[in-house]
């Protein structure tokens, strides 16, 4: 059953387009906690938080704000789409904005690490618009683009830094930012940073912070790495856990079309032709893959961009902004690019491979269905991946129905 938010519900959150939240169930009715005044922030930042259009707070913002602004520790189990991002940076603005301090050359009062480039830019942009009515000023730090305007925003003193952790490295190696008066840590999609490779950087990181500090840590799942690192790093921590992974799958209309690997291509012009004819994101397991999906598709007439590692920042951005405008509906990315793609309305999502890490097929699946918009899933599987099939279907506790591909137009097609 699903019922508007009227309390405090840890689990099966969605954002509807309305920009309100409802949940699947609601474990506690306090009426009076149903606003963003009832939280504790000041006026100026719900100001920013009314003029996003954002009405009811979602879960994780309810259960995490009041303690943030406590100062306590936060450990939340919380994935892209449920709200976490305006869960830490509305309390962190709040705190900045009571002291009424200002950061010291060369130093910053918060320090946020997100694993990609995209994330980063989308938390930045997160805290530029809530805190658009405070004297905050921010920075973003994520290598592919010059350093040197970089050192020099840095070096002048800014509140808060986004940061990806290899370019942020290189500002502390170069002494361009200094971490030993930051009162703020947050910690953002800590288990993609352990798929990444980035543990060793964040522990080199986390020695330059002061011992005295507030530390908020996220991580949409908890292997046994990312357990060890929250419990040294956090102190008594609140902890917050939405949106259970399995939950998020079932929110999905999935589908599985089995068919050859060498069909796949036609395949994915039928379908892109008949049946995903809203905004789709087609997830490739390799940058050269991706590429060639791309290239194939506008081969078909069919405008498609793609974005991975190997796109310069300015080609990704102008793929992401293309994408985000509808002058191109068709995106193909890698896992890892597509990331924190915070973009509404994608209608589709086509697992052109299977992911071999069932835990990225929800990523991937839940791009779709944001802010709580009703999103389908297809998903190509060839005889090769079966095994990948049977393990995310071992993950998320159900059998995804199959889907007969139309043979015939895209045997044309090919
Ligand atoms: P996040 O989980 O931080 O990536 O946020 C997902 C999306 O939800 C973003 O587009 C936010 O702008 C939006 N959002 C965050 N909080 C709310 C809210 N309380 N009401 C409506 N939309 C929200």
């Amino acid at each position: 059953m699903r019922l508007r938010l009227s309390g405090v519900a840890p689990h099966g959150a969605v954002l509807t387009r309305r920009k309100e939240f409802q949940v699947n169930e609601v474990n506690n009715t306090t009426p009076a906690a149903n606003g963003f005044d009832t939280l504790g922030l000041a006026a100026p930042i719900l100001k920013a938080v009314a003029a996003e259009g954002y009405t009811t707070p979602t879960p994780i913002q309810l259960q995490s704000i009041p303690h943030v602004i406590a100062g306590r520790d936060l450990l939340g189990i919380a994935q892209t789409g449920t709200g976490k991002t305006a869960a830490f940076a509305l309390p962190i603005l709040h705190r900045l904005m009571a002291d009424q301090q200002r950061a010291g050359k060369g130093h910053c009062r918060v320090l946020v690490l997100s694993p990609t480039r995209e994330l980063s830019g989308q938390i930045a942009d997160s805290f530029r618009a809530y805190g658009r009515e405070l004297p905050i000023r921010g920075a973003i730090v994520y290598g592919g683009v010059s350093f040197g305007p970089q050192a020099r925003q840095l070096q002048s003193g800014v509140d808060v830094v986004v940061a990806t952790p290899g370019r942020l490295l290189d500002h502390l190696g170069q002494g361009t930012l200094r971490l030993d008066r930051t009162e703020i840590f947050v910690l953002d999609e800590a288990d993609q940073m352990l798929d990444l490779g980035f543990m060793r950087d964040i522990r080199k990181i986390i020695a330059l912070l002061p011992a005295k500090r507030q530390n908020l840590f996220f991580s949409a799942t908890m292997p046994r790495e990312i357990g060890a690192l929250a419990d040294e790093l956090l102190k008594d921590p609140v902890r917050v856990a939405v949106t259970p992974v399995a939950t998020t799958a079932t929110r999905v209309d999935q589908k599985i079309v089995f068919c050859e690997a060498a069909r796949k291509r036609p395949v994915l012009v039928d379908l892109l032709r008949n049946v995903a004819t809203e905004r789709t994101l087609i997830f490739a397991r390799t940058k050269r893959g991706a590429d060639r999906i791309a290239e194939h598709l506008e081969r078909a007439g069919i405008a498609a961009n793609a974005i991975h590692g190997n796109k310069s920042q300015s080609q990704r951005e102008r793929a992401l902004g293309a994408f985000r405008a509808g002058t191109c509906r068709i995106l193909v990315a890698t896992d890892i690019a597509a990331r924190g793609i915070d973009v509404d309305g994608v209608g589709h999502v086509i697992n052109f491979d299977l992911p071999n890490v069932p835990e990225s097929y929800v990523h991937r699946i839940g791009r779709t269905a944001r802010a709580g918009a009703a999103g389908t899933a297809i998903s190509l599987c060839a005889p090769e991946e079966r095994g990948m099939l049977r393990d995310i279907e071992k993950l998320i506790r159900r059998q995804i129905p199959r889907l007969e591909p139309a043979a015939e137009p895209a045997r044309k097609a090919a």
